[in-house]
This record gives C-alpha cells, structure tokens and sequence, in this order.
C-alpha cells in the first residue's frame, strides 16, 4: 500500500505543472523561475571593480579591499550581493535538495560573459566601456571551468555538490569543457558561522588538483564568496599544480572582503 501511495504522489509530481520556486506561478518548462521573480533577484548595477567584481561608485575603477590587497585570482565577477532572493536561491541549492535552482543560477552566471559579449560585438561599445573580465574570456585562452571541490563528508551526507552542479551548467553555456580539477584532502568544519580569522586559515594545504595543469587558464566557479579563503585555497592548488590564471564566477558576494 506505501509503495502504491508512493507511485501516486509521484505521478502526482509528474502531471502538476513545474511552478516558480518563489512566487508560484504555474511555468510552461522546468526553469524554476519565472521572469519576473528572476528580473527581482538582487544584481550590481552601475560600475564593478575591475577585479573583485562587486559594485564600486561612478568613477572609480577597484573597490577599496582591491586598492591595498592582492587577490589571489585575475578577475572575479559575481551577480550580486549576498541578500534577499540571491541568498535565498543559495541556500536552497546548497542546504535544501534544490537542484533544479543550478539551472537558472549557471545560466545566470554564464549570461554574465555571454550577454556582455554580444554587447562588446556592438560597434558603437567604446573600449573603455568593454569588461576586462568578458574580453579574457573570449580570447581564447579559456580551456577548461571547474568547480571549488566538494567537502567529502557533506558530499557523501547530500549526494551533490551544488558548486558542480553550477559550474557544469556555465561549462555546457558556454561551450567549455568541465572538468573536476581539485579534490578536498580532508573534510573540515563548515565555513559558516566561524570567525573571520579562522575561516581564513582553517583550509590552508586542504586543497590539491589531480593532476598537472600545463599553463591551462581555468574558470573556477563556487556559489558564494564570503571571506574568499574557498577562493584563495583554490587558487594556490591551481597554481600549484602548473595551471595558468585563473577567473572565478560565484552567484553572490557576501559583504567584507
Ligand atoms: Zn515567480
Ligand atoms: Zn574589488
């Protein structure tokens, strides 16, 4: 009787329409959004910081962590801050068994090359106007988007990595190869809720590629960048092991550095 209630409730499943995961609004494909909700996600408007991406008054070209600290990537670009329906997008992917929110997500985040793109093709875009970030990455130089490595223990806990998930749904947009570069050496406690100091060093060597990167420029792509130490770690394996510059996509940049 259980099995016959559970073959039920998932033709139920099959026959109501997919709906938006926020507002409820029937949807005509399995695209968890519907535009307007997307259209209210929280997003930079304005000027970015050439190379942490977040937003920056008119004028001026880095943000004021950017102007007196390195950043262990080239350049990064984010949607938008870490708030309102971005966080809660986030969160749901991450924690909550939503899988299907990667897929507006990645898309998202690969419109941010691929929408500028189009717009850098437009002859009347001055070359001052153009995205360092966007100009990298049709350059050419582009082999391979990867993924900061999934957490062993969470990994086996949830059964998917939410940062792979996005980071294939960019690599398939954009025509580019995936490929899982790096594995976590050990599990380490959650990020979320430790000091700031000890989120920076806690993954210090937690990180290593699985295998030579032969000067390859590597898109690296996580779902929220927070103190940047996922980020920062990341960057070291990869550069450790031989890759070239690396450019990083996330869906949020959280306040702070
Ligand atoms: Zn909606
Ligand atoms: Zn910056």
């Amino acid at each position: 009787m259980l099995v016959m209630e559970g073959i039920a409730a998932g033709l139920v499943g099959l026959l109501a329409p997919p709906r938006c995961f926020f507002c409820g609004a029937p949807l005509r494909s399995l695209y968890p959004l519907c535009p307007d909700c997307e259209e209210d996600l929280p997003r930079w408007a304005g000027p970015l910081c050439l190379v942490c991406g977040r937003g920056v008054e008119e004028g001026i070209d880095l943000c004021p962590d950017c102007a007196v600290e390195g950043r262990p990537y080239a350049a990064a670009r984010t949607l938008g801050p870490y708030e309102a329906g971005l966080r809660r997008l986030i969160q749901a992917l991450k924690y909550e068994g939503e899988r299907a929110l990667a897929r507006p997500l990645g898309h998202l985040l690969a419109a941010l090359i691929t929408t500028k793109a189009r717009r850098h093709e437009e002859a009347f875009v001055l070359n001052s106007e153009k995205d360092p970030f966007v100009t990298w990455c049709l350059s050419g130089s582009l082999s391979v988007v990867t993924c900061v490595p999934a957490d062993p223990a969470r990994l086996r806990a949830r059964g998917y990595h939410a940062a792979e998930l996005l980071a294939r749904v960019v690599a398939q947009e954009l025509g580019l190869p995936f490929g899982n570069l790096l594995r976590k050496r050990r599990s380490t406690p959650p990020q979320v809720g430790r000091p700031r100091g000890e989120r920076l060093t806690a993954l210090v060597g937690a990180f290593v590629a699985r295998r030579p990167g032969q000067g390859k420029a590597v898109l690296l792509v996580d779902d929220v960048i927070t103190t940047g130490a996922t980020v920062a770690e990341a960057c070291r394996a990869l550069g450790e092991a031989g890759y070239g510059e690396v450019y990083v996509l996330a869906c949020a940049q959280a306040g702070g550095a």
